[in-house]
């Protein structure tokens, strides 16, 4: 009963889950009877499933992306003294978790038009005291991994990467999490495998670094009450594995729906006055964007999906030159109904818990900086609608001909 007054959220939870109750009831009271609610056998069949679906070697299931950032860190050895070389436009724990194991976060610049770090401006950024680099798979496409890895060998740095939005998502037909030294998915509800609550994963195809992300799962205990290095209480809970088990299956079809929608946003906006598609082969380069915006006002950028990488839109994030525009264009939407979001709104060299880092001053990463003041993501979730899709290109053509029919 949809129709184009009916608001449309950012995301549909139920939706997704409806139509797996069953099967998830079931789930449950498997886990239920069993008695058994933490390790056990839903997360090793969880593990195999996903480090299959994944084409990893291993899968160890954890609590949350976070703690999954927090223990590759504290797996590859790498705390006080050491840096690690983030993007700046990204979720906070890319950042935090480096924080936590004591070492310093090192921010670098993003490319403009795929939002992922600049390995060029990563480079610039390699000190004596760099161990480890953080590629993000920003709203669900992959970061330029070629020139992260050539980086990472040239100065010997670890590579772990922050698949949280990316579960599924190709690079160079490779999926990704196994591109460098291991990587890492978050189940938050949001994400696109999303969990019944916290929940993440790492993968790696290093049979000694996944037996040690197991022991840190686990107080760093091996054998039982003997601690040969200092974990935490990382472990997913068995309940949440027996759930992820019954949604993990159509992880595809789910990233297909994405897809779907995101291709029908491309042909449809890109038909409105002032939108234009960033040009992938200007990736690092605003000169084509800044070009589109002096030719009309009311531009606004579509998202681009690279040919070598498998999006899997986490987000379709669309970029709406000038801060004041892009806010107009949020609050528009947000009246008419339709959910939307400002990931992020600040790059995280600007927040205030790293004040003291070099690298806080604005200005220090423009790009970074600028995209803060234009992105907005519009819904994309998989259960989406045609009549919800067409509400939101309405909206944001009543909002580019200046509220003007
Ligand atoms: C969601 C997210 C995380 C953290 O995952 P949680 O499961 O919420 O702890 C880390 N990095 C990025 C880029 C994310 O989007």
């Amino acid at each position: 009963m949809t129709n184009a007054q009916q608001p449309v959220p950012l995301l549909d939870v139920p939706a997704q889950n409806a139509p797996l109750e069953a099967a998830l009831r079931v789930a449950f009271d498997r886990v239920l009877a069993s008695g058994r609610f933490i390790m056990g056998e839903e997360i090793d069949a969880f593990e195999r499933e996903s480090a299959e679906a994944l084409e990893a070697g291993y899968a160890v299931a954890v609590s949350s992306g976070t703690d999954a950032l927090l223990m590759a860190l504290m797996a590859h050895g790498i705390g006080p003294g050491d840096e690690v070389i983030v993007p700046s436009f990204t979720f906070f724990a890319t950042a935090g978790c480096v924080s936590r194991v004591g070492a310093t976060p090192v921010f670098c610049d993003v490319c403009p038009v795929c939002f992922n770090i600049d390995p060029a401006s990563a480079a610039e950024r390699v000190t004596e005291r760099t161990k480890a680099v953080i590629p993000v798979h920003l709203f669900g496409q992959c970061a330029d991994m070629d020139a992260v890895n050539a980086l990472a060998r040239e100065h010997g740095l670890v590579v772990i990467e922050d698949a949280a939005q990316a579960m599924g998502a190709r690079y160079r037909d490779k999926v990704c999490g196994t591109l460098g030294d291991g990587g890492i998915i978050s189940f938050f509800p949001s994400k696109n495998l999303g969990g019944f609550g916290d929940g993440g994963l790492v993968v790696t195809d290093d049979g000694e670094l996944a037996a040690k992300l197991r022991r840190l799962r686990n107080h760093g205990m091996e054998p039982k009450y003997y601690h040969p290095e200092v974990g935490g209480n990382f472990r997913m809970d068995a309940l949440q594995a027996a759930l992820l088990r019954v949604k993990l299956p159509h992880l595809d079809t789910y990233s297909r729906g994405r897809a779907a929608n995101a291709a029908d946003y491309m042909a449809r906006l890109s038909e409105l006055d002032g939108v234009v598609q960033a040009d992938p082969a200007h990736c690092r380069c605003l000169d084509k964007a800044d070009a589109a915006e002096a030719a009309s006002p009311s531009s606004l950028v579509l998202p681009v999906a690279y040919p070598h990488n498998t999006h899997i839109w986490n987000q379709f994030t669309l970029r709406v030159p000038g801060q004041e525009r892009r806010d107009a264009l949020r609050d528009h939407l947000i009246e008419q109904g339709i959910g939307c979001e400002i990931y992020y709104p600040v790059p995280l060299h600007r927040q205030a818990c790293f004040a003291s880092l070099p690298g806080h001053a604005l200005g220090s990463f423009p790009v970074s900086e600028r995209l803060a003041g234009e992105v907005l993501s519009i819904p994309v979730y998989p259960e989406l609608t045609a009549d919800q899709r067409e509400a939101v290109v309405r909206a944001i053509g009543f909002f580019l001909m200046g509220g003007k029919v």
